[in-house]
């Protein structure tokens, strides 16, 4: 009995022993282990800031769980400077289109706008947040946002009061993702303004035309029903009939000259003009003219002044003020042309004692079929082309026109050119 109970307390002390051992070497083993994860977990919680990372943990396995984190955070970073690069992109597109743009949540209100739509409606406080119709005060945006349909463009056209009015046309549609929507602005202020001045152009022209036009019918028909046998006003309706044919020549030829400055089709070769020899030949044409109404003509032109010009195309725009001019300035008048250089340019100045132009049309002066007296122009055999004709070659030569009244009296016409 007491060899039996020697031995089961040997046993009970060595079982002790054993569980006492496996406990020793279970923590350890364990804690070697929790060691490398925590470990790992560190080294994946660097990698996130630094996925270029890697460490040394041992144990193959471990090792191999890190590289393949490392692969991940790789992939995602990738991908990360793929977005960023994508973003960046946008934001530069949206940014230098010169549409404004508005993008807006699924609850319509602004969440992005760019830096177009911020100068084009000069808003006080950030509009991010807000209805566009209320940051912009533009009741019509409102219901063109709400009237979007899927997979379609809406658009509307309205008119902004700002320093001067704009046209805008606003075109709608919604993202791809079917939340919220994008809103561009376009500023349609100049095709409108084109398109006006062309229905102004053909009606002016048609109107210009149908005058010299209807004489000349008027007088054919007189003629063909016999008063062709009637000497003296055959002779006058034919003298009408001859002068309104001139007329008609010449609003045509205007019009073609035109015609050709619009489409670009007018070409020059720029070189060193002698000033005073061209003005010199269009004065030498222009005398008999000048000398038919008194008026004296005068050029004050240094002989070695040079400007970067087109022979011909000079020639034509001096000779078309210089006919105005004369044409405006009533008999025993003085026309005289001088020259005032300013830096690398040189004005020619064309100056008369004429009547002068009233301030409120100088503006207008050199748009096509402007003219200050309709009646008096046209009984002149004027076109009310000249100067805008004038304006077109001096803008083909690089240069510049501009009109300003006269001292004392009359108005000065001038082109400015560069010097060679
Ligand atoms: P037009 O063929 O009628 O002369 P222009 O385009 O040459 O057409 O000139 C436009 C208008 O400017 C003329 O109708 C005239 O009323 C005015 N004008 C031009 N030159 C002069 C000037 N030297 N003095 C006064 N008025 C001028």
């Amino acid at each position: 009995d007491s060899a039996i109970s020697d031995l089961r307390f040997n046993l009970f002390v060595a079982g002790l022993l054993g569980l006492l051992g496996a406990f020793l070497i279970g923590g350890l083993s364990s804690h070697l282990l929790t060691r490398r994860l925590r470990d790992l977990i560190r080294h994946a919680r660097s990698i996130s800031k630094h996925p270029a990372i890697s460490a040394d943990f041992g144990r193959e396995d471990i090792q191999s769980l890190a590289g393949s984190f490392d692969q991940l955070a790789q992939a995602l970073q990738r991908q990360v400077n793929l977005l960023a690069d994508e973003r960046d992109l946008s934001d530069t597109i949206i940014n230098t289109m010169s549409e404004a743009l508005f993008a807006l949540d699924e609850n319509t209100r602004i969440s992005l706008l760019n830096r177009a739509a911020e100068s084009l409606f000069e808003f006080d406080k950030s509009p991010l947040g807000q209805e566009l119709s209320e940051a912009t005060g533009e009741p019509l945006l409102g219901d063109l946002v709400k009237r979007i349909a899927p997979d379609k463009v809406a658009s509307v056209e309205f008119t902004l009061e700002a320093e001067e009015q704009r046209h805008l046309l606003a075109k709608a549609a919604t993202q791809r993702s079917g939340r919220g929507c994008v809103v561009v602005i376009h500023d349609i202020t100049e095709i409108r303004r084109m398109e006006r001045m062309n229905r102004e152009f053909i009606a002016n022209a048609s109107h210009e035309l149908r005058t010299p036009v209807t004489v000349i019918r008027a007088n054919a028909e007189l003629l063909a029903d016999g008063i062709f046998d009637d000497g003296p006003t055959a002779k006058k309706l034919l003298t009408a009939l001859d002068r309104n044919a001139e007329r008609l020549a010449s609003i045509l030829s205007d019009l073609l000259n035109l015609a050709r400055l619009d489409a670009r089709k007018y070409r020059v070769s720029l070189e060193a003009v002698p000033l005073a020899a061209v003005a010199n030949s269009v004065v030498a044409t222009l005398q008999p003219v000048a000398d038919s109404k008194q008026i004296t003509l005068e050029l004050e032109i240094p002989v070695e002044s040079r400007v970067l010009a087109d022979a011909g195309t000079l020639e034509q725009i001096l000779s078309n003020l210089l006919e105005n001019a004369i044409k405006y300035t009533p008999e025993r008048g003085r026309v005289w042309i001088t020259q005032r250089s300013a830096g690398n340019r040189v004005q020619i100045r064309v100056h008369d004692n004429g009547p002068g132009i009233p301030e409120e049309h100088r503006a207008l002066l050199f748009q096509r079929f402007h003219r200050v007296d309709t009646g008096r122009s046209r009984s002149m055999g004027g076109t009310g082309l000249g100067l805008a004709i004038v304006k077109d070659l001096a803008g083909v030569m690089k240069g510049r026109v501009g009109m300003e009244p006269g001292q004392p009296d009359g108005s000065v016409f001038w082109i400015e050119l560069q010097v060679p």
